[in-house]
């Protein structure tokens, strides 16, 4: 199913898309991450929404800047809302590293898909929202399944490990302090952190 919402959070777009980042809400309803993205107030909002029955809702045209990534950089590239796509996953209530339903990524694999076809966006260029801001944020968490997507080309295998050095991982494109980085190469290598704290 396809349920266009509108979001009054968006700006118009100058740049060609060339990036999807890809994002969690783990909010106690689907609802309550709609209303978010869709308030005026929050100044926030993504593309698309893509619930755990795999109903997607598309809150911001493409032609739109979205208001997802927020300050982030990946390589040179900073500040990526103006050129690409916000993608949010509807995750388990308060589980920033709980798991996803197969749904989502049939629906994920047929978007990301459209994607690349119409703006030929590089399966380097399809981060998590942690990928490009460590510091701050941890979606999609360490329960998202990369390798799914990595299957169809639609994303990159990492050529890199937990024990790779730091200034290998900052050249494949995370920026920020080692710590930072090296937790969020974790959570893209599927590896839990023992205790982590959701921060979407
Ligand atoms: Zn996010």
């Amino acid at each position: 199913m396809w349920i266009p919402q509108l979001s009054p959070n968006f700006e118009p777009r100058q740049e060609l898309v060339q990036y999807v980042v890809l994002h969690a809400m783990n909010m106690p309803t689907t609802q309550d991450a709609l209303n978010m993205l869709c308030d005026p107030q929050s100044k926030v909002s993504s593309h698309y929404v893509v619930d755990r029955d795999g109903t997607v809702y598309q809150l911001v045209s493409e032609n739109c800047v979205a208001w997802h990534a927020g300050e982030s950089a990946w390589g040179s590239e900073k500040n990526l809302n103006r050129n690409s796509i916000g993608i949010e996953l509807i995750g388990e209530p308060h589980k920033p590293d709980g798991t996803y339903t197969e749904q989502q990524y049939s629906r994920l694999k047929v978007l990301l898909t459209s994607l690349k076809n119409r703006y030929g966006i590089e399966p380097h260029n399809v981060v998590g929202h942690s990928d490009i801001a460590p510091e701050r944020k941890t979606d999609p968490g360490a329960g998202f399944e990369w390798f799914r997507l990595e299957q169809d080309g639609l994303v990159e295998r990492p050529n890199f490990t937990e024990h790779t050095v730091y200034a290998e991982l900052n050249d494949y494109g995370y920026q920020g302090s080692e710590a930072a980085v090296r937790r969020a190469v974790m959570r893209r290598l599927g590896i839990k952190p023992p205790i982590s704290v959701l921060n979407p």
